[in-house]
């Protein structure tokens, strides 16, 4: 089968890095990057580190609003599928890339593959969560993560082409997590390599909510500065100078600001840090992996299946708060595993191979 799979950001090339290597052990892929995340440290590392196969096409688009980000996808994606005529589409998540090619594909009548099909926030207002409904509900074969995103889709009478492989996601966690931390490869913003202390705080904060203004971003780093060792927090390329500004501004000198990190070094980072603190819905299930606890800063909650015993805590972009969910202790339940067993890829491939597609 002649497979065309589109990615476009952070999180999708961490889900292609296993997908492709699976589905090329069975099938042609054609890979299309649609230039969403372009910077080197958000983008080529992960192709270089984790053995992406150079993108076939890259569409170059990134920046504008919304719908002109789509629209330009829209017309560069529907020009490379008529010109390949692949046997079916394969996309990842929930960004405007996934919508994008989705739409293309299914007014071709090319047959759509979703991975990560059925989270739900019950909210039109976040704009990944239309994304997900309107890709879930065009595509020929859905694959679900957990058990209650498969349930959300069967209730939305999806359920016959719907499947829950578990979380391609932790097959990528697995395999890097497994290798040795050689040579991490991490810069502060003059350039210069940053020197990992033995106990350190991991954290991470991009979404609008936490970033549009200095308020909670100031927040979350009072939370952390105040903490018994210093934290690490790269920084997502559009909320550079923010943070460079709220650090400076107040002083936080047990923050250590750093660029992006690659794939090897966050899941390293995880692993070995006293807690995480995180608005990414991808690092959140990463320190449930690593059973590192973690606090989500959000005012809603992304992946319920981590929020047990205190290994993950919903809390508000306010320091108190911050502070009263990291004193507490989690209890890790060992056969607790709602994630799947890290084989989400070849389980995609076997249910392709049996459906036809
Ligand atoms: N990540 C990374 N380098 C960083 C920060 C995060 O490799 O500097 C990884 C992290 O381990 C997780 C993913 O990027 O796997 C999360 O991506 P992001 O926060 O951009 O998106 P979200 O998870 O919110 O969709």
């Amino acid at each position: 089968m002649k497979i065309l799979t589109v990615v476009g950001a952070r999180p999708q090339f961490i889900k292609a890095a296993a997908g492709s290597r699976e589905i090329r052990k069975h099938h042609q892929e054609i890979l299309v990057h649609t230039g969403q995340h372009f910077d080197d440290n958000m983008s080529a590392v992960f192709f270089r580190e984790m053995g992406i196969p150079e993108p076939d096409y890259n569409l170059g688009v990134s920046g504008g609003s919304h719908a002109q980000m789509t629209a330009k996808m829209l017309i560069g994606i529907e020009e490379i599928l008529q010109k390949e005529n692949p046997d079916a589409l394969l996309v990842y998540g929930d960004t405007n890339s996934t919508l994008a090619a989705g739409l293309a594909a299914v007014k071709l009548r090319i047959p759509v593959f979703h991975v990560e099909a059925g989270n739900r926030l019950g909210t039109l207002d976040n704009p990944e969560e239309v994304n997900r409904i309107t890709t879930d509900h065009l595509a020929t074969l859905n694959f679900c993560a957990t058990e209650d995103a498969l349930d959300k889709l069967k209730k939305e009478g999806l359920g016959e082409r719907s499947y829950c492989v578990g979380n391609i996601m932790y097959d990528s966690f697995l395999y890097f997590a497994d290798k040795p931390w050689d040579e991490p490869h991490i810069l502060d913003f003059n350039n210069n390599p940053v020197s990992i202390p033995n106990e350190f705080y991991y954290m991470t904060c991009h979404r609008q909510e936490n970033t549009y203004s200095n308020e909670p971003l100031t927040e979350i780093l009072l939370a952390m500065n105040g903490l018994d060792a210093p934290t690490i927090y790269p920084v997502h390329p559009r909320n550079h100078d923010r943070a460079e500004r709220m650090v400076n501004r107040e002083n936080f000198k047990n923050i250590i600001l750093t660029q992006p990190v690659g794939y090897s070094d966050s899941v390293h980072l995880t692993k070995h840090a006293k807690k995480i603190v995180t608005d990414s819905g991808g690092l959140q299930c990463e320190a449930f992996y690593a059973g590192v606890q973690c606090v989500f800063v959000l005012d809603y909650v992304v992946w319920p299946e981590t929020m047990v015993d205190n290994r993950n805590q919903l809390a508000k972009a306010d320091h108190k708060d911050i502070l009263e969910k990291l004193s507490k202790k989690q209890v890790i339940n060992s056969d607790y595993k709602p994630f799947g067993d890290g084989h989400a890829a070849e389980k995609i491939c076997e249910i392709i191979e049996k459906t036809g597609g």
